[in-house]
């Protein structure tokens, strides 16, 4: 699920109004005898003696009477709730905050969404690669075609594509910032030997849009070896590219 997914989904929910239900029971949760009154918060059954406690459900809202342990896995559920809201919160924040760069650097012109992905993605590479994470690198440059062929930009998805190809026949790795010179013998960032692969969904996506431009074999060929011969330059990738595309070849 992409950030604009996110965004979509949560905003949607949120619009939602929800109305808090009470399903308080004058009962013991444990011991399930009746109760003078209903519990307004944390006490002790006279029957059982054991502690009752009161929760709202984030799921419906309910407020309920509840033993310790459904009190815990409640209180574990809203955490979750809590930990997503902060991630939707932070991406919405990144989102506006990138949209209101690009505006400027376009004189005022408001930015597409795809813009401001694009520009957020561009911002992802550069830490990944600063990392060493070339398996995240890797995704947001299929996120990157996406976005392209979602605009019906054939060409520089096709090329996109490739290139993703290219990095997983390198077996990218995430080394997470590692410097140690040791451990990065022993886990390299590209390790084509044990990791390298092909997904089949990417290969599929490169078949459908190389139907749609009529491209010869050797056609996609002069595309692929042409801009991963600059990738594999500037990345200092272990399998030259005209070597991948032997491998890529017997695929598509
Ligand atoms: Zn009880």
């Amino acid at each position: 699920m992409g950030i604009l997914d996110l965004f979509r989904s949560q905003s949607k929910n949120t619009n939602q109004q929800r109305e808090q239900k009470d399903e308080r029971k004058a009962e013991c949760p444990n011991c399930h005898k009746a109760l003078s009154k209903i519990p307004g918060a944390k006490t002790k059954c006279p029957h059982c003696g054991e502690f009752m406690f009161v929760r709202t459900r984030p799921k419906d809202d309910a407020r309920v009477v509840v033993t310790k342990a459904e009190a815990d896995k409640i209180d574990e559920e809203w955490s979750i709730v809590a930990g997503t809201h902060d991630i939707f919160v932070a991406e919405k924040e990144e989102f506006a905050k990138e949209k209101e760069i690009l505006r400027k650097r376009f004189g005022g012109k408001e930015p597409s969404d795809n813009d401001v992905r694009w520009g957020l993605l561009n911002k992802q590479l550069i830490e990944h690669a600063k990392n060493g994470d070339w398996g995240l690198y890797r995704n947001a440059r299929f996120q990157m075609a996406e976005i392209l062929r979602g605009e019906m930009k054939l060409k520089d998805a096709l090329r996109t594509y490739l290139e993703v190809c290219y990095l997983d026949l390198n077996g990218p790795n995430n080394t997470g910032g590692m410097k140690d010179l040791e451990l990065l013998k022993e886990f390299p960032p590209f390790n084509p030997k044990d990791f390298s692969f092909l997904a089949p969904g990417v290969i599929d996506l490169i078949k459908r849009i190389v139907l749609k431009l009529k491209m010869s074999k050797d056609e996609i060929k002069q595309v692929f070896v042409e801009h991963n011969s600059r990738i594999e330059k500037s990345l200092r990738l272990p399998i030259p590219a005209e070597k991948s595309w032997q491998a890529l070849e017997k695929e598509i």
